[in-house]
């Protein structure tokens, strides 16, 4: 699917290599999919955090190249692309997130979606707190500043017990990183290490949001994170301890990292994306099968699911639809007729592929299905004879709170439509959702460890007040700020 679902967030974080800021570079690079509206690494010499962050793509904020590495000096990096998802697209809310307390420099990138921070966010104004951001991640380091939590043995824990939401996190200090992620583990965190082989003095330990970033700078896998655990690399190696008891409480993975937002040759919650996506589109050639002539996917994360959809069907896979990787996200699209133009640009038919066919058209997901509905009248203009839209995971009826953009509840497509009025609006000849049953059926973990909220209703953290992007922009902001995509 294309542009009517954001990506939030990427992490990457190194440690004790002479390389680091030229790795985290390659593994920012690699985790591009996860955010485009900014970039930043900063690094620490052992004495002082240094930071640069800028609007744009990775390739774009770091353009100057060895100018920008000559400034981040040090064998201890963090990097974070971004997407917002909170707050924002404004260079001031880009990360990783610096800032100076009594214990000394910290720089902090987040993924996922603190649903308390603006409460938190309430409680420290009333004491007179002074907040440079609209991100929910600033909270992070007001709650470090406090001085009653300075004073807890273990003021890192003690911060991230006070936080609720999904939240993988990378604490950059002079000397040490922190790697955090939430007691639910919704969204994922890896770490890895590099042989010295490859550059890695003594063997440089690795962090990071997918495996695709491990497999970019030649780090080998060692493990997830685990749900509320915090792993520590410094000088005396990696060292692990938790901030909730192992074992208290169920997982709630998002499964959208697994239909959508990962990348195919990552890994993540102990299976790799692209097998589990091609089981997905077997289960939803059992669950909705068609007399069709080819089956097609909507590049680039439909493209799996189309494979397994085909190999159970029978029914040979074919590009009917071709995806340009030169486009940018377009400035602004504020109108129907725009964003039809924008999806123009970026998939183009191979009308030799589907003139005169029954088209099984398989995606990951329909949101808004303004989008699906414009491929569907390029498919049909290209001499499509029937198109039959099959969708592999359930209809998405609910927003999500904890880190993915959707539009509002009112803007889903499955929002009060039933089949049949969904099928109209296509303009499909038939339509077929995977069942949720079928969609945790194809995953390892047992089905209670995901997440499943936006299409069953079901938040496993409670939510008091919708979160969304623009819940800390308390005020009109009189400033224009350059998003430069490329
Ligand atoms: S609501 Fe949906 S997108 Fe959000 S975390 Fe849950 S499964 Fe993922």
């Amino acid at each position: 699917m294309i542009s009517e679902k954001k990506e939030y967030c990427g992490l990457f974080g190194i440690f004790g290599d002479a390389e680091a800021v030229q790795k985290t570079y390659f593994g920012l690079h690699s985790l591009q999919h996860r955010g485009q509206e900014s970039a930043g690494i900063a690094t620490s010499d052992g004495k002082i955090i240094h930071c640069y962050t800028g609007m744009g793509t990775v390739r774009r904020v770091f353009r100057a190249g060895r100018d920008i590495y000559d400034k981040l000096p040090g064998r201890t990096a963090v990097g974070h692309v971004r997407y917002s998802t909170t707050g924002a697209s404004r260079p001031v809310n880009s990360q990783p997130l610096l800032a100076e307390y009594s214990q000394g420099q910290v720089a902090v990138a987040h993924n996922g979606n603190l649903v308390n921070a603006a409460r938190l966010r309430d409680e420290y104004e009333a004491y007179g707190s002074i907040f440079k951001t609209t991100s929910d991640t600033e909270i992070i380091t007001h709650l470090l500043a406090k001085p009653t939590h300075v004073s807890n043995p273990d003021p890192l824990a003690h911060v991230l017990n006070h936080l609720q939401g999904a939240y993988s996190l990378l604490f950059l200090f002079a000397d040490r990183i922190e790697a955090a992620r939430d007691p639910f583990g919704i969204r994922p965190l890896c770490i890895g290490q590099i042989s010295a082989e490859h550059g890695g003095q003594r063997g440089a330990y690795v962090v990071a949001s997918e495996t695709c970033a491990l497999d970019a700078v030649r780090a080998k896998f060692i493990r997830e994170i685990e749900p509320g655990e915090i792993v520590r690399l410094d000088e005396k190696g990696v060292s692990s301890r938790f901030f909730v008891t192992p074992g208290t409480v169920t997982p709630a993975h998002c499964v959208f990292e697994h239909v959508y937002f990962a990348k195919q040759n990552s890994t993540i919650f102990g299976e790799n994306v692209h097998q589990f996506r091609k089981k997905l589109g077997g289960q939803l050639a059992s669950e909705h099968p068609v007399d069709a002539d080819v089956v097609i996917p909507v590049p680039d994360s439909g493209t799996s699911a189309a494979i397994g959809y085909a190999e159970r069907s029978g029914i040979p896979f074919d590009m009917g639809l071709v995806r340009s990787h030169y486009v940018g996200r377009t400035f602004i699209s504020p109108d129907q007729k725009l964003r039809e133009l924008e999806v123009k640009l970026k998939l183009a038919v191979v009308n030799e592929v589907v003139a005169g066919k029954r088209i099984v058209v398989v995606d990951d997901s329909i949101v808004r299905g303004t989008t699906t509905r414009g491929k569907i009248r390029t498919l049909r203009t290209a001499g499509a004879k029937e198109v039959h839209m099959r969708v592999s995971c359930p209809p998405i009826r609910f927003p999500c709170f904890y880190g993915i953009d959707f539009p509002t509840k009112e803007e889903l497509l499955a929002n009060n439509r039933d089949l049949k009025q969904i099928r109209q609006f296509l303009e499909v000849d038939s339509v077929g959702y995977m069942s949720l049953e079928g969609m945790l059926s194809c995953a390892v973990l047992p089905p209670d460890h995901y997440c499943t909220a936006c299409w069953s209703g079901k938040y496993r953290i409670p939510v008091s007040v919708a979160v969304n992007k623009f819940t800390m922009e308390r005020y009109q902001m009189n400033m224009f700020d350059e998003v430069d995509t490329d």
